[in-house]
């Protein structure tokens, strides 16, 4: 397929200018949240130091989780550098929230795919929910992408205790949960039972609208500090954030019961983590002006985007529909060799922990695996669809996206 790449780089730009627009928006609104908990949480040159041993008594720590309570509207959020990944943080959550007896209820199809080892089945993995006498329920959604109401409140009964919402769709076809869509569910669920708890997976959400989950009814959110809100700075690190009875029980099950979330040492010093939270909402609008322009350059090339370039967005995931083995090889090698980092690099179909089944990423970045930077992972299996997301400077995501769909459209 012949392209004039200039001339479609420029009209992708000026027809998707007005979604950019609106990001812009998004992020002066998010960026004022932001100032607003830092100024309110009175943060200091000295909150930067780091610590060591236990970690008591670590001001950078708690200024820290009182900026993320304020920014997410939490009784209490729980902010941890050992907290390694998304995972690790939703990990904590289930198991620190669940006891034997107790089912988890996933109303709206299948969570992330390294949910499945946190979850798992009879005979194992070693703590997993299932080793613990903690049993699963999932109601798909329907065909048409809305819940399917009738199973959910059939799904309901007397063991049911947490409620595992994701906001983002993932690897999969299910359209993402966006706020509205999230109250809904919460609300008509805790009308059907009352004591349920209700925790969302926030991952690739922060900041992509104007508030955060527990504003519509969620009890509890996690998510990583190397996607959203590590705004690309953040070295490493997760939290957890929401009613503080149900934080202090996961910071109780993160370190130990006793401990919960007055230990936690981090010798480097936090400021990375703060100028990291304070860049997120600009970072994270960089990541969707770039998501926009990828979807609209695709679906000017005849490719399926999900979403549309002018839809309203919750996460900062662009789904794009190539259909075939080797396209996806071609657009993950393009956009790798269009990274500052490990541009050489030739990414190959390989197995992950916690994935199920091959996955091939491209992941050109600075903080290992970090995808608010620019980075795309496709499960190596039909209808291989490429999730392409992040980017801190937009202008790099045009650059590579330009040059993974080169790399594609020489085989099509
Ligand atoms: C990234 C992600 C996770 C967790 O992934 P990690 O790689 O462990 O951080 C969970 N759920 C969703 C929706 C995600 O996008």
């Amino acid at each position: 397929m012949v392209v004039d790449w200039q001339t479609l780089g420029e009209e992708t730009a000026a027809r998707v200018a007005p979604a950019w627009l609106k990001v812009d928006q998004l992020v002066l609104a998010n960026t004022a949240r932001v100032l607003a908990a830092f100024r309110e949480c009175r943060v200091a040159e000295f909150h930067f130091h780091g610590s060591t041993g236990y970690g008591y008594g670590d001001e950078g720590r708690r200024t820290l989780e009182a900026v993320f309570a304020r920014i997410f509207e939490a009784e209490r959020a729980l902010v941890h550098p050992s907290i390694v990944s998304g995972t690790h943080a939703l990990a904590v959550a289930l198991l620190g929230l669940l006891t034997p007896g107790d089912e988890l209820l996933s109303p709206f199809g299948a969570p992330y795919d390294t949910m499945e080892g946190i979850i798992g089945e009879q005979g194992g993995p070693p703590g997993s929910l299932a080793s613990l006498g903690v049993s699963y329920r999932q109601v798909d959604p329907r065909p048409d992408g809305n819940p399917d109401w009738p199973a959910i409140e059939g799904a309901v009964n007397a063991r049911t205790s947490v409620v595992l919402l994701q906001r983002s769709g993932g690897y999969s076809d299910r359209p993402p949960l966006n706020l509205a869509s999230l109250g809904e569910l919460i609300g008509a669920l805790r009308r059907h039972k009352s004591q349920l708890i209700f925790v969302v997976d926030n991952c690739y959400g922060e900041f992509v609208e104007t508030a955060e989950p527990l504003v519509v009814g969620a009890d509890l959110v996690a998510g990583s500090l190397i996607k959203n809100p590590g705004g690309g700075l953040a070295p490493t690190g997760g939290y957890v954030a929401g009613r503080a009875d149900l934080v202090e029980r996961v910071a109780a099950r993160l370190t130990a019961p006793g401990l919960g979330g007055a230990v936690g040492p981090y010798p480097p010093g936090w400021r990375l983590h703060f100028q990291g939270l304070f860049q997120a909402p600009h970072a994270v609008g960089e990541a969707l002006k770039g998501a926009v322009f990828a979807a609209g350059m695709a679906q000017s090339l005849g490719l399926v985007s999900r979403p549309v370039w002018d839809a309203p967005r919750t996460d900062i995931i662009q789904a794009l529909d190539l259909g075939r083995p080797e396209l996806v090889r071609a657009f993950c090698r393009g956009l790798q060799g269009a990274s500052p980092v490990d541009a050489h690099v030739v990414p190959e179909p390989g197995s992950l922990a916690g994935y199920g089944g091959p996955v091939i990423m491209a992941a050109g970045t600075f903080v290992q695996g970090a995808s608010l930077e620019l980075t795309c992972d496709a499960p190596f299996r039909p209808p291989y669809t490429v999730y392409l997301q992040g980017g801190l400077s937009s202008a790099h995501v045009r650059l590579a996206v330009r040059e993974a769909l080169e790399a594609v459209c020489e085989l099509i």
